[in-house]
């Protein structure tokens, strides 16, 4: 037999491991198959199933998790299922009983995961709970000639069934065929026995007699017992036809025969190891940033020194929180690199005033080049560090100063797709540190009529919102 699911890496055999796949062993189990969920949790199944000679794995993200799931943990399915260990990609599919993820974001992630397995030649280990007509219309799709695989856990009608044989699909069946309530037994009986596969979903799902306790592969008996049952035959025809199909859809026979020779041909090349090339597939980034454009606004503060020429003293000012508003350019230099221009304007009337008109207001003219660092470029919410070029061109009661600053700062993209292109929405708070002295002449408060010579040294803090839009360009 070959219990086709069990979640033999959950915390409820961390106890007795041993134990319960020994019980297995000697109660018939041939392999264990244990399908990847989580994807923090995928590396860790895959050393399990290579320290094991019964165990292989799943590579895979459950829908349970998909929320979490971005192009670093599809990257991590793809990278791991190269591993001989790896026999299918799963468990993947849709799950609506629970909220852990909105329907698009389990049915985006399921669709990588079946290109995936396409791409590897692998079959998929599906997880559908009622999810029977999108879960078929995504197959149905999917399906290119490439596409194999299991539904497990059966539980919908035969109608679902047929279907799903129809388009190539095996089913497998798990304790809740023996529970009295759920009645499968039309399920069972129309499924071809060729197609059928054994599993225990351990540690759910345990079979009558075992109903609400933890289950473990050994169980997977009671399965056979009660397909037999229903379908009339013998429980050794149901326990060889079974067998031999999880093997010829998970390719267990040519395994065997792959490790058998290609040790053959390692010891007969000595140590010579052949220079292997490392197959990865590249995803598209899916907030792929190309060309954007959009206005900002925010607060700019002022902190300024002026060292005053006749008696030397400092004299400490800052202007806080005066409006600024403006507008950005966007260049996606890389994934994660942005190029952006940004100009500025910001007003200062507060001496103006003061001064009762007899000093022109101070302007801002601002133009950043700052370069985005994206340290998550593939995540919904990318956050970034930024160093670049700013130009000041300030007018103080209309004398121009055009001054070089330093920018640095931070901030974080939300990414929105939409039909037409990628909104982003921006907030970012930049610091631009003068990289010269100006000379210019400082205004006493409450004394503005009659100005001092003095050397300006300032920076500013601008934190500011943005949207930008990325349109879709098909070139
Ligand atoms: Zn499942
Ligand atoms: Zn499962």
């Amino acid at each position: 037999m070959i219990d086709t699911h069990a979640h033999l890496n959950f915390e409820a055999f961390k106890d007795d491991i041993d134990e319960v796949i020994q019980r297995a062993k000697s109660g018939g189990v041939e392999y264990i198959i244990v399908p990847g969920v989580e994807p923090n949790n995928l590396i860790s199944l895959l050393e399990f199933a290579k320290s094991r000679e019964e165990i292989y794995c799943g590579m895979g993200i459950h829908p349970h998790n998909t929320k979490e799931a971005g192009m670093e943990e599809l990257q991590l399915v793809v990278k791991n299922s190269d591993d001989e260990k790896v026999v299918a990609i799963g468990e993947i599919g849709l799950d609506y009983h629970y909220d852990f993820a909105t329907h698009d974001e389990q049915k985006k992630i399921f669709r990588e995961q079946i290109k995936i397995a396409k791409n590897k030649n692998l079959p998929i280990i599906v997880h559908n709970r009622e999810a029977d007509e999108d879960i078929f219309h995504i197959l149905n799709e999917e399906q290119d000639g490439n596409l194999k695989g299991v539904l497990h856990c059966f539980s919908s009608n035969v109608d679902f069934l047929e279907k799903a044989i129809n388009l190539g699909f095996h089913v497998s069946f798990t304790g809740n065929i023996t529970f009295k309530k759920v009645n499968l037994d039309e399920a069972v009986k129309k499924a071809p026995i060729e197609r059928i596969l054994l599993e225990t979903d351990s540690p759910f799902m345990a079979p009558v007699p075992f109903r609400g306790k933890r289950n473990e592969p050994l169980y997977v008996k009671y399965i056979a017992e009660k397909i037999a049952e229903i379908k009339n035959i013998t429980i050794d025809e149901v326990i060889s036809m079974t067998t031999s199909n999880a093997k010829k859809l998970f390719g267990l026979i040519t395994m065997l025969l792959f490790l058998f020779v290609s040790s053959g041909v390692l010891y007969s090349q000595d140590s010579e190891t052949p220079d292997e090339e490392v197959a990865t597939e590249e995803y598209e980034n899916p907030y792929n940033k190309f060309i954007g454009v959009g206005p900002m606004f925010g607060s700019n503060t002022i902190v300024e020194t002026y060292t005053l020429k006749t008696s030397g003293g400092e004299q400490n000012e800052s202007h806080d929180g005066l409006f600024i508003y403006g507008g950005s350019l966007y260049f996606g230099l890389l994934d994660y690199c942005i190029l952006e221009a940004t100009y500025l304007y910001s007003i200062n009337k507060k001496i103006s005033e003061e001064a009762n008109g007899l000093i022109a207001p101070f302007t801002y003219d601002i133009v950043e080049l700052s370069s985005n660092w994206i340290i998550n470029p593939y995540s919904r919410v990318n956050f970034y560090g930024i160093g670049g070029y700013t130009a000041i061109l300030s007018s103080l009661n209309k004398q121009k100063n055009n001054s070089s600053y330093l920018n640095i700062g931070l901030g974080f993209y939300i990414n929105l797709e939409t039909k037409y292109g990628l909104l982003n929405f921006v907030a970012e708070w930049k610091l631009n540190f003068l990289l010269n002295n100006i000379s210019t002449r400082w205004y006493p408060p409450g004394k503005p009529e009659s100005p001092i010579t003095a050397d300006l040294t300032n920076f500013f803090s601008i934190p500011r919102f943005g949207i930008v839009f990325y349109p879709k360009l098909n070139f």
